[in-house]
């Protein structure tokens, strides 16, 4: 990076805490607060000079805000000043010094929002939270109160494994006090939050509850400005759900453009309380350093309040110095320095991560966001460049992980502790079963631990897809697949239809016009849609040992699944179960608390969901090349139709073979009989094959060999 590259962006938005002082002792406090006193804050008159460098900057949002700010007494003071200046000014507070008075004394600055914080929708349970009984009708009044002065109200929310259930009462507690936002801002885990590390909420909850806030802020429209705080990845959420929604058609109205989270990227009651026309239109994620600043109650100026990095002291510098030139603000604003995923997301541009997440868990504030789940292309692809290439990555002599990843494939228990049991057959803890499986996770052995829905019997339409796609548009069709919802397994073969893909469809789609859609924004002319018409086998488990590829019992005799009949409560455990299955001592129990039932009752419900073949089983998702299976060969034969149900017997009991299924043909693809052949190399595939039309008196077949997985997921299927 030269220094020449950097160009200094508009600064925008100022948190300060003007005191760490407060009068309360929330759980989560960034600023650590505990008493009203605290020495070395800034004067009255340093704090005058403060805001006449922040005025030479332009008129930049400030937020006054702690602690809690009413505890200073020159607060009013220090507020007129800048508004003289002409700075807007805000304030992020608890609430509950907001008396009558206090409340037209700040209209009098004028003060023009204030935000305050509400984390539960009760009285018992906030006063709980912010360690003082009476808190939350103090604040509810001290709302009022502002209120009947004039003044604007958003409410923050700090969002944790306790309250994330509350989010949908928080929301409509906000619309019931008349405010005009609603900022959830998801925990960052520093200053006494550390505290509540534990009830984080997890990398998977994180994305879970981002995509509810989109869903949920696309019914309320205008009704309240409504948007997380410091998740910078619900950008990129926002992008890919609007495109999941152009692909399927069910694009509405277009987005606004997504503007920074509001909230407060600085002070713990509230920073910058958005909604301000001129915020809302912001497009980055994370504005640490790059459009805001956050300034301490000694005058240390760090990227927001939660990332403990300083970039200069006002009593050293002068803010203006600070914004220009420190090193820190300089290495945030060139997105080249950042590291991990992060460095190589396409979303950067628009996401960054949060920055005090990445130094918090590393120690490196360039490196990847740790609370996202989001794989960049860029590192997808890589992974299975290398695939292609030969190299498996191998997993290694430790037998506990042999045998734990053959379990967790072919024998995962519906209990109520899972790990707990999968470490009795292992004889070890189940500490260590879910570190194990962490692990594996991060090497990238197991994609996923989740029930595989059958999406016929959830009334989906789906079918294998063929595209003949010219090496020009390759990567664009890629994109499009990786990026719809309805496509789970993706692949380039060695043929001269080089795209092979499986694409589902909710009920009352239809796959013709899906197809011609995709077709016609990948640039693809020749496209064919080859529906199953007989299923004999799907499910098999790889083993990470010499016993090969073994079956999880799931042959066909070749009849198609039909759709099932499903009640409300099925609906809600198949909605609800659609997830990556959390690595904590009672998984479906967090999963039932989400859905508002006992562990029990959702474990019943999943046995029976198994039994009906509308979960055809519950295991783990494993990266086969990754284990050695490295070709794979997608064998097909021209079958007379008297024949195929002997023949789709014979070769689906064939360990090697993972899914056999005839076909529909058409013109281009005389083949009807389809088996997914694996094995360590392609002579091995190419033998099984020669050996399973030789016991079926099949002629010649066709072997197409991947030589690129661009995609492999276990895709959502809302009913
Ligand atoms: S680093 Fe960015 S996203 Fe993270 S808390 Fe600070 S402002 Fe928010
Ligand atoms: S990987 Fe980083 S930049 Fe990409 S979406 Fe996740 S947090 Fe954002």
């Amino acid at each position: 990076m030269s220094d020449s590259s950097i160009i200094i962006p508009r600064l925008q938005l100022v948190a300060w805490e003007i005191t760490r002082g407060c009068n309360l002792f929330c759980a989560h406090c960034r600023a650590a607060s505990d008493g009203v006193h605290y020495s070395g804050e800034l004067t009255t008159g340093e704090c005058f000079k403060v805001v006449d460098q922040i005025a030479e900057m332009g008129k930049p949002i400030l937020i006054l805000s702690g602690g809690e700010p009413l505890v200073r007494h020159d607060v009013y003071e220090i507020g007129r000043y800048a508004v003289g200046k002409g700075l807007r000014v805000v304030m992020g507070s608890n609430g509950t010094l907001l008396t009558s008075e206090v409340a037209a004394r700040l209209k009098e600055i004028p003060l023009s929002r204030i935000s305050v914080s509400l984390d539960f929708p009760t009285p018992e349970l906030q006063d709980k939270f912010r360690g003082q009984k009476g808190a939350y009708e103090a604040a509810i009044a001290g709302i009022a109160n502002a209120r009947k002065a004039g003044i604007e109200i958003q409410i923050n929310s700090t969002i944790t494994k306790l309250n994330v259930t509350y989010l949908n009462d928080l929301l409509a507690l906000a619309q019931s006090v008349g405010a005009c936002a609603f900022h959830p801002f998801l925990l960052v885990p520093t200053g006494r939050g550390k505290g509540l590390e534990s009830v984080a909420l997890s990398p998977q909850e994180y994305e879970k509850t981002l995509n509810w806030i989109y869903d949920r802020k696309k019914e309320l429209g205008d009704a309240i400005f409504f948007k997380p705080t410091c998740s910078p990845h619900f950008l990129r959420v926002t992008k890919q759900r609007e495109k999941e929604e152009r692909l399927s058609g069910m694009a509405s109205k277009p987005e606004a453009a997504p503007g920074h989270l509001g909230g407060h990227p600085g002070g713990h009651h509230g920073g910058h309380p958005g909604g301000h026309p001129g915020m809302e239109s912001i497009t980055r994620g994370c504005l640490a350093g790059t459009g805001f600043a956050f300034i301490s109650h000694r005058g240390d100026v760090q990227g927001c309040g939660y990332f403990n990095v300083s970039a200069g002291s006002v009593r050293e510098k002068s803010f203006v110095d600070i914004w220009n030139n420190s090193e820190l603000f300089n290495s945030l604003r060139d997105m080249d320095n950042y590291k991990g995923k992060c460095g190589i997301c396409e979303y950067r541009k628009i996401c960054g991560g949060c920055r005090a997440r990445a130094y918090e868990e590393t120690g490196d504030y360039l490196e990847g966001e740790p609370y996202c789940v989001y794989e960049p292309v860029a590192s997808r692809q890589a992974v299975s460049g290398r695939h292609a290439n030969g190299d498996s990555h191998s997993l290694g002599t430790n037998e506990v992980d042999k045998k734990l990843l053959n379990l967790i494939q072919s024998d995962f228990p519906l209990v109520r502790e899972p790990y707990h049991t999968l470490g009795e057959k292992l004889g070890v803890s189940e500490d260590e079963v879910i570190s194990r499986i962490k692990e594996l996770k991060d090497k990238g052995f197991v994609r996923q631990i989740s029930p595989v829905f059958d999406p016929r019997r959830l009334g989906y339409r789906s079918t294998l897809v063929a595209m003949e796609a010219p090496a020009s548009r390759l990567e664009q069709a890629e994109q499009l697949l990786i990026d719809h919802p309805g496509v789970s397994h993706g692949y380039e073969r060695d043929h001269k239809f080089n795209l092979w893909f499986t694409l589902a469809i909710p009920p009352a789609g239809e796959i013709a016009a899906e197809l011609r859609k995709l077709s016609d924004s990948a640039g693809v002319e020749t496209v064919l849609a080859l529906p199953a018409t007989r299923l004999f086998k799907i499910g098999t488990y790889f083993a990470s040992d010499d016993e090969g590829i073994g079956s999880t019992g799931t042959q066909f005799d070749g009849a198609l699944p039909v759709e099932a009949v499903l009640s409300d409560l099925d609906k809600k455990v198949i909605n609800g179960m659609q997830q990556d299955l959390p690595l904590v001592r009672e998984p479906f129990g967090m999963i039932a608390k989400q859905l508002g039932m006992s562990d029990e009752e959702l474990l019943v419900q999943c046995r029976s969901l198994l039994e009906r073949g509308i979960i055809r089983r519950f295991s783990a998702a494993v990266n086969h090349r990754r284990i050695g299976y490295t070709a794979n060969a997608m064998t097909c034969w021209g079958v007379p139709s008297g024949k195929v149900d002997e023949a789709g017997k014979k070769i689906a009991a064939l360990r090697e073979v993972s899914h056999c299924y005839e076909r529909r043909t058409n013109g281009s693809w005389p083949y009807n009989l389809f088996a997914m052949i694996h094995a360590r190399d392609e002579e091995t595939c190419r033998k099984i094959a020669d050996s399973a039309s030789r016991e079926t008196g099949l002629a010649s077949y066709v072997a197409l060999f991947s030589t690129k997985e661009f995609k492999k997921t276990r895709i959502k299927y809302p009913v």
